[in-house]
Parts: structure tokens; sequence; C-alpha cells
């Protein structure tokens, strides 16, 4: 307990943190509970060390070991996906998409996303993100079921003629068809960037279908469905990279993908990389490599369905119906409150979610008609289908009671009663 005999009154706040995370549910569904070896990577030495470059071709001396670790965690994501290139230096998932524009488009070129009011993300082109002020972008939504319309989508891109084409969100609850995409961008000459951010780790553990075949590059985070620590990939197949080198003329930009995105992260946006994450990247996918993650990533699954029959029975809809994947979107209208009431009584009876917009939603983007809901994090923790369906009990529970004080207290008392039976980080303290 460093932290404590020198600056005890900082550690007081990470103490409350640590009771934080110990005694709600997490059901922000980007967010998870990393291994204790993946925190211990995570404060390690890495963190003292420069590496402006790559494995090999570094600006810095005393990089032998980094170079083993980075190799190690490309190796090991190029393993789990089935990919020919993965760069692990993206310091966040923005930054990570940031670069995968920069890699392929020149500013003003156009790029083309799902907007953020109907669960794309900001950087897919968003007005006031970079990738909607220093590119041309071009918004798409999904059909009125909130399901994406393909064939709306393909007239669209057929017009628009975008250079890049996003797919992927932080709150859609159905799969994608990244073949259908694929042949749509394909058509028009663009690159397909296919963002996997929050299913990456359903993907690695082939629980839903990938990208990988369909999409030019693929970009993730590696702080969510993934459980390691906040950090990004970029992934794509093509020849092996040299990337300090830049092209010459005659070297087709799509063969060589995996030096523009090298280039693109450094030295084109990043210094040097934050080699802790990179040792704790490596450590997470290690894990994710083990048969156990499979067992994981099903249970998410699992769970996320017996938490969307359990509302639906209570009455509660859901946007598009339903979920195929590890989130869902409570529609709140017919409940006759927002969001930001929902996410509030959610929050007094120890549920951590999150307020979203629904698809054509008629509140405001601060006041939306939806809650966000995922089983990353719980499932992480042990929680299975009986615990998810009592649950959904609570939570419509409480989303039909958000004024009634009694109510919500014997409900809190119930989640606090699940969660003591799910220690985290049991050894774990700072004060
Ligand atoms: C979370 C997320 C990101 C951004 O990741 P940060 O690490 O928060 O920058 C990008 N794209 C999608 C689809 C996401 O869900």
């Amino acid at each position: 307990m460093k932290i404590f005999q020198q600056d005890p009154e900082l550690a007081k706040f990470y103490q409350s943190e640590l009771e934080r995370q110990r005694t709600t549910l997490e059901m922000i569904p980007s967010e998870n509970f990393v291994s204790e070896a993946v925190l211990e990577a995570l404060g390690g030495v890495g963190t003292n060390k420069y590496s402006e470059g790559y494995p090999g071709q570094r600006y810095y001396g005393g990089n032998q070991y980094i170079d083993q670790i980075e190799n190690l965690a490309r190796d090991r994501a190029k393993q789990l996906f089935g990919v020919d290139h993965a760069n692990v230096q993206p310091y966040s998932g923005s930054p990570a998409n940031q670069a995968a524009i920069f890699s392929v488009c020149k500013p003003g070129d156009k790029v083309m996303g799902m907007s953020l009011l109907f669960g794309g993300h900001l950087t897919h082109g968003w007005k006031v993100n970079f990738s909607g002020v220093y590119y041309n972008a071009v918004q798409y939504q999904t059909g009125p079921d909130g399901i994406l319309d393909y064939d709306e989508l393909e007239k669209l891109v057929k017009q628009e003629r975008p250079r890049v084409l996003f797919c992927g969100a932080t709150a859609y609850p159905r799969l994608f068809d990244y073949k259908r995409i694929a042949e749509i961008v394909h058509s028009v000459d663009g690159y397909f960037i296919a963002d996997i951010a929050h299913e990456c780790g359903l993907m690695a553990a082939r629980v839903i279908p990938t990208p990988v075949g369909h999409a030019d590059i693929i970009t993730t985070t590696t702080h969510k469905s993934l459980r390691g620590p906040r950090g990004a990939m970029i992934m794509c197949n093509g020849k092996t990279s040299h990337p300090l080198k830049p092209l010459t003329e005659d070297e087709p930009m799509r063969e060589n993908l995996p030096t523009l995105i090298d280039r693109a992260i450094f030295p084109g946006l990043q210094g040097g990389p934050h080699n802790h994450t990179t040792m704790a990247i490596a450590v997470a996918l290690g894990e994710a490599l083990q048969p156990d993650f499979k067992i994981y990533a099903q249970q998410i699954l699992n769970n996320s369905k017996a938490l969307a029959a359990s509302l639906m029975n209570e009455g509660l809809n859901l946007a598009t119906g339903g979920t195929d994947n590890h989130l869902m979107i409570i529609d709140l209208t017919n409940l006759g409150i927002g969001g930001k009431e929902a996410e509030l009584a959610l929050e007094e009876i120890g549920i951590t979610a999150n307020k979203n917009t629904i698809p054509f939603d008629k509140r405001k983007p601060f006041d939306p008609s939806g809650v966000r809901l995922g089983t990353p994090a719980l499932t992480t923790r042990g929680f299975k289908e009986d615990e998810m369906t009592m649950i959904g009990q609570l939570i419509a529970k409480t989303l039909k009671n958000t004024k009634n004080e009694t109510v919500k207290d014997e409900i809190k008392k119930a989640v606090l009663e699940m969660t003591s039976k799910y220690p985290l980080y049991p050894d774990l303290k700072y004060v």
C-alpha cells in the first residue's frame, strides 16, 4: 500500500472506487473487470520506457525486451483473430479510428459511418468530432425497426461513393452482415473499416461472426468484452509491414495496408507506445486464447438473452425487439420516464447503466428515451442466467417505481446481497 503511505488522501478515493465496483452491478456494456495478472502488468515497469517505432526499428536504445513483449502481443492478436497484421500501439479506440482513417484518406475525403443517434461512434463522422470536421462526413441510420437496412445503405453508398465506410457501433444490439457491407463498399472502391470495439471478445471466441476476410481494416478497443487494459488494436491483411519506409508511387495501397496503418500510428499520429499497456494487452490476449475464454464469451451471450427475456417478460420494450449480442436498449416510452430519470433510479439501487437514444428518438440526446445494458462485466464476476433473470425483474420494478423510495430501498438490499456473493479482487486494498 505504497500510495496510502505516501498520499493517504488520494488512496482513500481509490479504496472508495474499489468498494463501488465491488458493491454495485456493473451493466455498462463497454466495461469489464480485468484479471489480477492484467492489473499487475499495467502497474509495471513498462511505463518507464520510451520505444518510438516498432520492434527491431526503434528510435531509442534499450528496447530488446520491449520488442519481445510487443512481438508477442502482435503474434497473439494475429493468432486470435486470424489476420496477417496487428498494430497494438493505439492509445485507445478513438485514436485507433483516427489512425485507420488517416491511413487511407486525405483531409476532406468522404467518410461514412452510422450516426451516433442510431448507435454509431463519435469517431465515425459525428459533426463535432475530428472525423466530421477534417473529413467530409456522411452518416447513415437504421430502418424504422432499429435494424440496419442494407438496401438503403447500398443506395446511399452508390450515391455518395465514400472513400471509407465504417461499420460498428456502441449501441446496436444486433449483428452486422459484414459480407454484404464489404460488397457494397467495394462496389465503389471504398475501404471498409469494421470497428469491433464492443464485440471484440465475442468475436475472439468465435461465438459471433467476425469481419475478418470482409473488412479491409479492423479496429478494436482492448478494454471492453476482450477484458484487457484500456487500449486498442488495428488489424488487417496484406504484405508484411516495413512501417518506417514510405510507400513508393507504384506500390498499391490495398496490398500494403499494414505499412499504411503502422505509419499512421507512428509517426503519423502518436509518439511512444505505452509499454505497460502493451504488456497488459499481451496478458489479456494470452487469456483470450485459452479455452476458458470461449466459455466466458458464450456465457455473456446466454446472460444477455436471459436478461432480455426477463425484461420483456416484465412488460418492458427493447429497441429492435431483443438482442443478438452482449447489449440491449430498453425503450422507456411506455413507462413514461426519460433516460436520465431511469439512469439515476438504477444508480440509486446499485445498478450502473447509462441513458441512450433509441432509433428515431423523440426526446433530446441528453435526456433520451432509452437505457443501455450489457452483460460482459457481470459475466466476469460469475453471474449466470438465473441471476440475470432476477436482475431483469429488479430493473423492471425499479423503472416502474422510480419515485417510490420504499420499493427502491428494498431493491437496493437485494442488489447488495447479490454483489456480496461474487467477490471482486478479494485481496486488493489501497487503504
Ligand atoms: C468504445 C468505442 C470506441 C472508442 O474507444 P475509446 O477507447 O473510448 O476511445 C470506438 N468505437 C466504438 C464502436 C466503441 O464502442
